[in-house]
């Protein structure tokens, strides 16, 4: 059995608190920034809007159905767009993590994609992390902005906004989401001294090869 199948026979509104005051204590995420779902029953569980990330318990959680609507009570996250549409285009996604996270919102800013300077660059699925256009958030247009730039890849920064991140399970997506804040902290203090010296495209292939076996297949 899979872990994405056990994580579904679970109970996932604890799980997806937990991760939620979890994006908080590793610095991805403060105050109501930001927010987290998980994939369930043939839709999925996604955080409140507007509420205290860092206080967030399993009765808060909201529950989706793959077409937009609400299950049962609560307000879902404004940006519940964006992880529907993920959920609906890549089957594998299991957990969706957006995170306004210090280094990856400094580069959004700048509206630069992250080019090839580390081999965890990879990490993300490409030989980049893209990215996405600016629009308004909890908009269509914002889903359509990050869909776009998550083409075969599981993560994205959002122009003068911040990053998406998505995994197999929520693990995987919070792994990556701070991953990507860790690069682009990273990125952001070599450009400071210089212009950072970019890995070929070979030499990112070889790495892409590489990761299809590193590390837990979460
Ligand atoms: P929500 O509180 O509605 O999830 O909004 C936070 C956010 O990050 C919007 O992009
Ligand atoms: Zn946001």
């Amino acid at each position: 059995m899979s872990k994405t199948t056990t994580l579904c026979m679970t109970n996932l509104r604890p799980t997806l608190a937990g991760a939620a005051r979890e994006s908080v204590h590793c610095g991805l995420n403060q105050g109501s920034s930001g927010n987290l779902s998980v994939r369930s029953r043939g839709g999925f569980l996604i955080t409140p809007s507007g509420e205290n990330m860092a206080s967030l318990t399993a009765d808060d959680m909201v529950e989706m159905t793959l077409g937009g609507e609400v299950e049962g009570n609560g307000r879902p996250s404004s940006e519940w767009r964006f992880h529907r549409d993920i959920y609906a285009t890549f089957p594998e996604a299991a957990a969706v993590v957006h995170a306004h996270s210090p280094f990856a919102v400094a580069l959004a800013c700048l509206r630069r994609d992250i080019p090839p300077f580390h081999y965890m660059v990879a990490m993300a699925g490409g030989t980049d992390i893209r990215c996405a256009a600016y629009a308004t958030f909890g908009s269509q247009a914002l889903s359509d902005a990050v869909l776009a730039a998550l083409r075969e890849r599981r993560a994205c920064l959002m122009a003068n906004h911040g990053l998406v991140a998505w995994g197999r399970g929520l693990s995987a997506a919070l792994a990556l989401a701070n991953e990507v804040e860790a690069l682009c902290g990273q990125y952001l203090r070599a450009c400071q001294i210089g212009e950072p010296i970019l890995l070929s495209d070979a030499e990112m292939r070889e790495v892409l090869e590489k990761f299809k076996d590193y590390g837990s297949r979460d």
